[in-house]
């Protein structure tokens, strides 16, 4: 969705809501991402704060278990519409007045996203002998003592 924001820009107290779904296309997003939020000028500083939404749809970087969950990320930027001073981080700049909210959207989302994910926070994997899932119970491989295996482990 584009946001025209000449009319926000231009009055102070001028604001405006947006709530509404687009198509992400990513692997890891399983959904629609719905966005709910507004934008709005308050003491000459144009606004805008969201939330972002979307189902996760990825694996387990440990024990490859089917991840899917809730992922809320909060999009909150201020606004200018030409670059008054250098570039700057802090800001978005909105060129001819007009915002693609769907890309800056995307941008935030995907900045949020952790580098790998977890099915749990101490997931334990599998085991890197057999490949038993060792979230449902240890294997019998730590239990056999492998004389092979001591006799490395003498070298280290
Ligand atoms: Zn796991
Ligand atoms: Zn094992």
């Amino acid at each position: 969705m584009y946001l025209e924001l000449e009319a926000i820009f231009n009055r102070e107290g001028a604001s405006r809501e947006f709530d509404y779904s687009f198509a992400l296309p990513d692997e890891l997003i399983a959904s629609d991402v719905h966005v709910k939020g507004s934008v709005y000028k308050k003491t000459g500083i144009v606004t805008l704060d969201a939330v972002a939404s979307y189902t996760l749809g990825a694996v387990c970087a440990k024990c490859n278990a089917p991840i899917r969950r809730e992922v809320s990320v909060r999009a909150q930027h201020t606004l200018i519409p030409h670059a008054e001073t250098q570039e700057d981080d802090d800001y978005i700049v909105v060129d001819n007045m007009r915002l693609d909210l769907d890309e800056l959207i995307g941008e935030d989302i995907f900045l949020a996203m952790p580098y790998r994910f977890l099915c749990k926070e101490d997931c334990k994997g599998l085991c890197p002998q057999c490949g038993q899932d060792l979230n449902a119970g240890p294997c019998s491989c730590k239990k056999a003592t492998d004389p092979r295996w001591d006799a490395l482990k003498d070298l280290f």
